[in-house]
């Protein structure tokens, strides 16, 4: 579709970025693009129609969150890494390659039984979203649905995520 490559035209292949063998989908020279932002924003926002909250995932979660809640008339909620968020928190960790990671969400973030949409730039393995759907169900609200712009489907990470309502703008 016409939206299709408006997103694929403005994403940017990094090789080896953040390290070695690692080919990184740079998300930039899209959102520089005020025609490929709008209408990535207003997909996004019609996916989140009818949501109480848009939960954005840090870092680059947060840019089209922001907006696509805003676009959508519902609250925006941000998942953070581990020590960024001040108030008291409900954690999840989950494995990397190397190590492991968490994120965290404030517990008083979503009234009982908010619905809530979770937005991200990119789904890879799946880990990250899979760990912020744990964090906001134990919230206290109800996951209708994470929406990406790019799903790397050679990650599957489809397949960690098989209980929700998985939308991609693209997959690759
Ligand atoms: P996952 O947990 O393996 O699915 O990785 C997804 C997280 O890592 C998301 O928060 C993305 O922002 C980030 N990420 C992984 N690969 C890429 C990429 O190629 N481009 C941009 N972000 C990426």
């Amino acid at each position: 579709t016409e939206l299709t490559s408006l997103i694929l035209d403005r994403i940017r292949d990094v090789p080896d970025y953040p390290q070695p063998g690692v080919l990184f989908k740079d998300i930039t020279p899209l959102l520089a693009d005020p025609v490929a932002l709008s209408a990535v924003v207003d997909e996004l926002a019609r996916l989140a129609a009818e949501v109480d909250k848009v939960v954005g995932i840090e870092a680059r979660g947060f840019i089209l969150a922001a907006p696509v809640a805003y676009r959508a008339g519902a609250g925006f909620v941000p998942v953070r890494k581990k020590g960024k968020l001040p108030a008291e928190t409900f954690a999840a960790s989950y494995d990397l390659e190397y190590g492991s990671a968490t994120v965290e969400v404030h517990r008083d973030a979503f009234a009982p039984g908010d619905r809530v949409i979770i937005v991200d730039d990119v789904l890879a393995t799946g880990g990250t979203a899979r760990a912020t759907v744990e964090l906001v169900k134990r919230a206290g609200a109800e996951v209708v649905g994470v929406a990406v712009l790019m799903e790397l489907a050679f990650l599957k990470g489809r397949d960690r995520l098989e209980d929700v309502d998985l939308r991609s703008l693209v997959i690759v």
